[in-house]
């Protein structure tokens, strides 16, 4: 028995446990001070009444047996399949049904798509980068380039026509740097992707945060991507499903051969969603389940507002937080990213996410999040006031 010593080359990433460290030490030493924790990656508001409600129904017809359900389809049930191919539909994007895989979340499908491509594909991945995309390409063993965002871009690099790439990722609103690209500059991607018969994996966790209606909120939305382009969607950060585990994985079928290797590798080694969390996905998608989500999506980006607003009065430069629940910003006088994230919890009892975390372009920068109680927010800004104006 060989074992696959690919997993040798991961970088340990010891990002969130350093993190956890460090503040139990300081609480340990300050056990009479409030610390505010602003690098939450995780949504912190319950499920919306509709979603619940659904919930609660699907357990009922679980009981009976005329109603209970067993194995589903594989790539989902109809029901929910059609109310996403609607959501889409109604940003101008048109679907067929069996372009739609339900998943148990973005993580895995963008993980195991992986399953569809050869070894010796060159993989392009951002730095920053949210670090999934990196270590399941390691794990292939296949060869990852990076391609810069930094202070420059705004975080947006663009496609260089001389670096040669198989499989791109693009993240937009990105996570962790909330920065969005708006549609020319997707445009580019497109191009780039198409003339070198290239893929791009789009990672649109964070669509639902977008608010200017001329900012994409699919890859689709641009023309050719269909051509060039798989889509992974989740419920996650849009509909509070972290824990409850639903998103959606879009493969064209004028992706020449993907589209029905997907099925067959959905079909092969996957058995689909629960029945009960298709029905709660599907509630999102209902007039009331879009309402109450969207009023949780605000409350969250009040509180990116209320921090990039604070950003900006402290004159600190900073990317993201307007469609996005992240906000991105450079370290104050030149910090180091773990400088500043000691810095801002011995002097302001304030945590966040250091960049130096997210890849070597992130060293100097900070993320702060939005998924916090807006009180607490409220407090931590007027304690970076108090620290920084
Ligand atoms: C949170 C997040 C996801 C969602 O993952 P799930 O497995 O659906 O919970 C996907 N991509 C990015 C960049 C994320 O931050």
């Amino acid at each position: 028995m060989n074992i696959n010593k690919n997993y040798d080359n991961l970088e340990q990433s010891y990002l969130f446990s350093t993190i956890a460290k460090k503040v139990n030490e300081y609480i340990t030493k300050n056990p009479d001070k409030k610390v505010i924790r602003l690098g939450i990656g995780d949504v912190t508001l319950p499920l919306c009444k509709a979603v619940i409600s659904s919930l609660h129904n699907a357990v009922d017809e679980m009981a009976e047996q005329s109603t209970f359900r067993g194995y589903g389809p594989e790539q989902g049930y109809d029901f929910l399949r059609t109310a996403v191919r609607e959501y889409y539909n109604s940003h101008n994007v048109d679907l067929e049904l069996d372009e739609i895989f339900i998943s148990d979340g973005a993580k895995s499908d963008l993980g195991n798509i992986l399953d569809l491509f050869a070894k010796d594909n060159t993989v392009l991945v951002p730095d920053p980068v949210y670090p999934v995309y990196v270590d399941t390409n390691v794990m292939a063993g296949r060869e990852v380039k990076f391609i810069d965002a930094n202070g420059e871009n705004e975080f947006l690099p663009l496609p260089n026509r001389d670096v040669k790439a198989d499989i791109i990722y693009i993240c937009s609103p990105n996570n962790p740097t909330g920065a969005v690209y708006n549609r020319e500059q997707l445009k580019e991607w497109v191009d780039y992707a198409l003339l070198n018969k290239a893929i791009i994996l789009f990672d649109s966790a964070y669509e639902c945060f977008i608010s200017d209606e001329s900012l994409p909120r699919s890859i689709y939305e641009i023309e050719g991507a269909k051509d060039c382009a798989i889509e992974f969607c989740s419920l996650s950060k849009t509909a509070g499903f972290t824990g409850t585990r639903c998103g959606y994985t879009i493969v064209p079928k004028s992706l020449d051969k993907l589209n029905k290797m997907w099925l067959r590798r959905q079909t092969t080694k996957f058995n689909g969603v629960p029945y009960i969390v298709q029905r709660a996905a599907e509630a999102v998608f209902t007039e009331e389940g879009q309402r109450e989500i969207q009023e949780n999506i605000r409350y969250y980006k009040e509180n990116a507002k209320l921090i990039s607003d604070t950003l900006n009065e402290c004159g600190i430069w900073h990317v993201g937080g307007k469609h996005s629940p992240y906000i991105w910003l450079k370290c104050p006088n030149n910090m180091k990213s773990w400088e500043f994230f000691d810095y801002l919890l011995e002097k302001g009892q304030i945590v966040g996410t250091p960049g130096a975390g997210f890849g070597k372009n992130g060293e100097g920068y900070f993320r702060l999040t939005s998924f916090g109680s807006k009180e607490n927010t409220i407090e931590a800004m007027e304690r970076f006031k108090t620290l920084f104006k």
